[in-house]
């Protein structure tokens, strides 16, 4: 009897999980139905370009209709309200519902704002196209405000957190804002831009060698480093520090960190900390026609740490799952998930980055490391592209 695969998110997880499951099975043996908020897949590693107008939208909002014509795949642009897991339905909140025989929860993660008083309220964040978009625009707005009224807030770029996010968002600024100063009539030493970081150091990632790289780089270009210092209110647009320090901003992005999706953690499968726990098959671990692609999951490496959430463990993920959803109708064995790790690369800007890169931790600093990154980028676009032509 033909099956129903209900593929939730359109992100890296659910694109690939859908992808790989219709080169597995034919239309009689699977219908496969995504469900996304919007109607296309966003690249949102390249979100920070985005947001400060060094890339084009189109580069980065992909239509997912455009994607998918004549793959089989029913495209559901709308917004998930509650996934019933014991009734096997899922309903978005425009009243329609779809059963399922299986499930696919690829929603993402959300930002974190840890109950800092006043933060959600008056920070603008970067999880989607369309928060790029809004930065964009912020930025240039504020620019331009600042040529007449002068307010040194308008002229003062804070960003609240010191990971990847936060440090590549902060590296685009830095090399676009003189252009818009100059855009605008504005002298760009009247800006300030400030990253705030609650640990010791940016990006703890890489080895001290790698951020001072990036702090020097960064530095020479405008930005100033307070760390070691958490962001513990913000008020209008008054953000305060642990030290009680205050900064007057009119412009305050958040890239303080991320959880699971609450519909995921909430909807009665098994979770460790919001996020859904998984088999080695990348099924739930308390519901089997259930599996888990991306953010929204935990998987623990072997020694027991959880994997960070990346695009590239997503998009493995996704793969795997379809497969093993095609593997478990035909009666044939599954996949375990061995995730493989090309490195962590992260731009600081146009032309500067840092990376590790492969098994054996190859360092990359400066061009090569940047254009590394543009290179994995067109990678997963010609992966995606390949897949397109494989389905049927
Ligand atoms: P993150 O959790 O990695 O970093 C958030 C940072 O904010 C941390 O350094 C944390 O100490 C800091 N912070 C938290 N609370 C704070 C506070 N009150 N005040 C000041 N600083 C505070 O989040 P992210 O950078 O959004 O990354 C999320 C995930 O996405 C990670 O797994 C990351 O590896 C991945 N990512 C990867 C890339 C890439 O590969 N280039 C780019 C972006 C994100």
């Amino acid at each position: 009897m033909r099956k129903e695969i209900l593929i939730l998110g359109g992100g890296y997880g659910g694109l690939l999980s859908a992808l790989s499951a219709r080169q597995h099975l034919t239309t009689e043996e699977a219908g496969i139905t995504i469900i996304n908020r919007v109607g296309s897949h966003q690249i949102i590693t390249e979100l920070h370009r985005l947001a400060a107008g060094n890339v084009a939208e189109k580069a980065v909002a992909l239509p997912l209709a455009k994607l998918l014509k004549g793959k089989s795949i029913n495209i559901v642009v709308g917004e998930v309200q509650t996934i019933d897991v014991e009734g096997k339905k899922v309903a978005l909140n425009d009243g329609s519902s779809y059963r399922y025989d299986n499930l696919v929860l690829a929603l993402g993660s959300e930002t974190n704002y840890f109950g800092i008083p006043g933060l959600q309220e008056n920070s603008l964040t970067l999880k989607s196209v369309s928060d790029a978009n809004r930065v964009f625009n912020h930025v240039k707005d504020r620019v331009k405000a600042y040529a007449t009224s002068k307010n040194k807030a308008d002229a003062t770029f804070v960003i609240g957190g010191g990971g990847l996010s936060g440090v590549e968002l902060v590296g685009e600024l830095a090399d676009e804002l003189p252009g818009i100063c100059r855009e605008y009539g504005v002298n760009f030493s009247d800006v300030s831009i400030s990253l705030v970081e609650a640990m010791p150091t940016i990006l703890p990632i890489f080895s001290p060698e790698l951020i001072q790289r990036a702090v020097t780089s960064l530095e020479s270009r405008g930005v100033e480093f307070l760390t070691g210092l958490a962001i513990t209110e913000v008020n209008g647009n008054i953000v305060t520090l642990k030290d009680g320090r205050t900064i007057e901003t009119n412009t305050l992005v958040w890239t303080g960190g991320v959880q699971g999706s609450p519909l995921v953690g909430n909807c009665g499968i098994e979770v460790n900390r919001g996020r859904a726990t998984v088999n080695e098959f990348l099924q739930s671990t308390s519901h089997p026609e259930v599996s888990l692609a991306g953010d929204c999951a935990v998987v623990f490496a072997t020694e027991g740490r959880p994997y960070p959430p990346t695009a590239q463990l997503a998009w493995q993920m996704g793969e795997l799952v379809g497969a093993n959803i095609a593997a478990s109708y035909k009666g044939a064995a599954m996949g375990t998930f061995n995730p493989v790790f090309s490195g962590t690369l992260a731009s600081l800007g146009r032309k500067d980055g840092i990376g590790v890169i492969g098994e054996s931790g190859i360092v990359m600093k400066g061009s090569p490391a940047s254009l590394m990154k543009k290179a994995s980028n067109a990678r997963y676009l010609s992966h995606i592209n390949g897949l397109f032509s494989l389905a049927y």
